[in-house]
């Protein structure tokens, strides 16, 4: 729709202005403010990792939630490609970045997808895919690159840096994403990506390689490649992508917006559960949740969940510890994980966790951030049931579905709830998971035996009484070709016990 033709009342607010906004770092443990000039991923007083606020986030609240619902719903009526992915929400996720320096490869607005009855039978309870494998580089994580690079490509329209090495750790799909949006910066931006060798799948694997990044693999697994990115940002000239960039936080709460959006605001009775690895991902969540609460666009906070796998559960761990005052953060080392974009024991966002779940459930009146761990063969089992009905969830989708029967079963989540899965990723990147399930292949760390009912194999149909079938190249005819296709069709009408017409 065009600009003119949206109601008068409406149209001031449908294009959104830089003006007012006063974005800084802050740090999260002794609170300093850092000026947004410059890339910063620690506080240069204390070390801790930062968020960013807005420190003139009140001017916001002048407009009241009723209004912020129009603004937005009429929004998602335009063309203009600035404000067509997570930018939508730009006064809530990136103010002071000019529309002109906006990158939309296509991320954001992905599908709720709700489960059919048979599903909810057995869950127990209406839930939903948000089908985030249907992002450009098919997992979230291109949301939060959206808006990092986004903000590194006004930093270079603004002359303030110039020549950018982009630099990530990854379990697979930070890179993929960081490495696709880079690219799209040519030649202003380069991306250089460290994978832990072996611990990415070769759909993952591919993609970098495939956007031009120069890849490293390095040894051991995914906390060892970050310790060795975080010393390259500190001794050397480049931009970290890994959520500890703060921008890549702003660009992810894009998650907790489409959900409110796509419920028409009404969080009541939501329940919103997300697997965690980095913890970039919940902690977008919550502090997407919390803005919206706090400007009255939504006037409930929904309950949020996180799971973990028991092969790499640092959080869940944590918060087992029902006193917050004994509680301690122990990094763990980490077993095999078919979740494994989730494989990490160190979570780089934990303080930003144990700010921000804190600050939910004091603002909320009760506990409504909860954590959850489930079994690897639970998060093979329903991965493989919940796309068998009709979704394309990745194992980290299937570790939610688990997640969720779980909670279901300790009462964290009542048969009234509404409750919304992040399929975080496509299922296509992880199908090396679903072949092991498939041919019994898992090795044995993995703790994974495949249920009968729920494996698939192809069948070969060659009937043996045909003398000569096609082969490439190597075409039937005649009597032969009509033989083939006559056999091999009763043969299969025969196995599927199809009736004569
Ligand atoms: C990165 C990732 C996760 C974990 O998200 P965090 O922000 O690191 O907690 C989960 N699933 C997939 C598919 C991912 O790529
Ligand atoms: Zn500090």
């Amino acid at each position: 729709m065009k600009l003119e033709d949206f109601p008068k009342e409406i149209q001031p607010f449908v294009i959104p202005k830089q003006k007012g906004a006063e974005m800084v770092y802050r740090c999260l443990g002794c609170d300093a403010e850092y000026g947004i000039e410059k890339l910063l991923y620690t506080c240069p007083a204390c070390g801790e990792v930062l968020l960013i606020y807005d420190n003139n986030f009140e001017r916001l609240k002048k407009i009241s939630g009723k209004v912020w619902h129009r603004i937005f719903d009429y929004r998602k009526m335009l063309k203009m490609p600035a404000l067509r992915g997570i930018y939508l929400y730009h006064e809530f996720i990136g103010p002071v970045i000019p529309l002109s320096s906006v990158i939309w490869l296509g991320e954001g607005h992905t599908p709720l997808v709700q489960a059919n009855e048979i599903m909810q039978e057995k869950a127990d309870v209406k839930f939903y895919f948000k089908n985030d494998g249907q992002n450009p580089s098919a997992s979230f994580k291109d949301r939060g690159m959206a808006s990092a690079l986004s903000y590194i490509n006004f930093l270079v329209q603004k002359g303030l840096v110039s020549d950018v090495l982009a630099v990530c750790a990854s379990t697979g799909d930070t890179s993929a994403s960081a490495a696709l949006y880079a690219s799209y910066l040519k030649p202003h931006v380069k991306s250089a990506v460290l994978l832990p060798h072996k611990k990415v799948t070769p759909q993952q694997l591919s993609q970098p390689l495939g956007s031009g990044a120069t890849v490293f693999e390095i040894p051991g697994v995914f906390d060892d490649c970050m310790k060795v990115v975080e010393a390259l940002a500190e001794n050397y000239n480049v931009a970290l992508l890994n959520s500890k960039n703060a921008w890549r936080i702003l660009g992810q709460e894009s998650y907790s917006y489409e959900i409110a959006q796509d419920f028409e605001y009404e969080m009541q009775n939501k329940v919103v559960m997300v697997p965690i690895g980095n913890a970039g991902n919940i902690t977008a969540v919550m502090s997407g949740f919390l803005k919206f609460h706090e400007v009255g666009i939504i006037s409930k906070l929904p309950k949020i969940i996180g799971v973990q796998s028991e092969h790499a559960n640092p959080v869940y761990l944590y918060y087992r510890e029902k006193d917050p005052k004994k509680r301690k953060f122990e990094p763990v080392t980490v077993q095999p994980s078919c979740a494994q974009a989730a494989m990490i024991g160190n979570p780089v966002s934990m303080p930003r966790v144990i700010h921000l779940a804190d600050m939910y459930n004091r603002r909320a009146g009760k506990q409504r951030v909860f954590f959850v761990q489930v079994t690897e063969q639970a998060i093979m089992d329903w991965q493989l049931t919940a796309n068998q009905n009709g979704h394309i969830a990745c194992t980290h989708g299937g570790e939610c579905l688990a997640g969720l029967v779980e909670a279901r079963k300790q009462g964290i989540v009542r048969e009234d709830e509404e409750v919304v899965l992040d399929s975080t990723a496509h299922a296509l990147k992880f199908s090396g998971f679903q072949e092991m399930y498939f041919e019994n292949k898992f090795p044995a760390e993995y703790g994974i035996s495949p249920k009968p009912e729920l494996v698939n194999a192809p069948t070969l149909m060659r009937p043996d009484d045909l003398e000569k079938v096609p082969a490439p190249g190597k075409p039937l005819e005649g009597e032969d070709f009509r033989l083939f296709v006559k056999r091999t069709s009763e043969e299969i009408a025969k196995a599927l016990d199809l009736k004569k017409v």
